[in-house]
C-alpha cells in the first residue's frame, strides 16, 4: 500500500479516536517523522509512514533515536493493519 494512503488512513483513525495525526516537517531538519500524534491527556508521539515493504533511511533512523532519546515514542509504520495497534499503544500508554 502506498505511503500516502495510509497516512490518509492513520489520520482518518487518529481523529475517531479523539486526537490528531498532523503533518510534520522541520525545515532546515531533514529526515524527521511524517506525523506528529497527539492525543488527549498531552499525549505526543511520531509516525513515519513507509510504502509497504519499503524501509526508513539512515537519516530517518537517526532522527528516530533522537526523538527516542528524548523519551516519545516513534512508531514505522508501513501497513495499514499496524495503525490500531500504534494508536492503542499510545492510548493506552
Ligand atoms: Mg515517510
Amino acid at each position: 500500500m502506498d505511503e500516502k494512503l495510509i497516512e490518509r488512513k492513520l489520520a482518518r483513525l487518529a481523529r475517531q479516536s479523539g486526537g490528531l495525526a498532523l503533518k510534520f516537517t522541520s525545515p532546515g531538519f531533514a529526515g524527521v517523522p511524517d506525523r506528529l500524534l497527539l492525543f488527549p491527556g498531552g499525549k505526543a508521539a511520531f509516525a513515519e509512514i513507509k510504502t509497504t515493504g519499503k524501509k526508513p533511511r539512515p537519516l530517518q533512523m537517526s532522527r528516530k533515536k533522537l526523538l527516542e532519546d528524548l523519551g516519545f515514542k516513534v512508531f514505522i509504520i508501513d501497513h495499514q493493519e499496524q495503525i490500531g495497534g500504534v494508536l492503542d499503544e499510545i492510548l493506552t500508554t
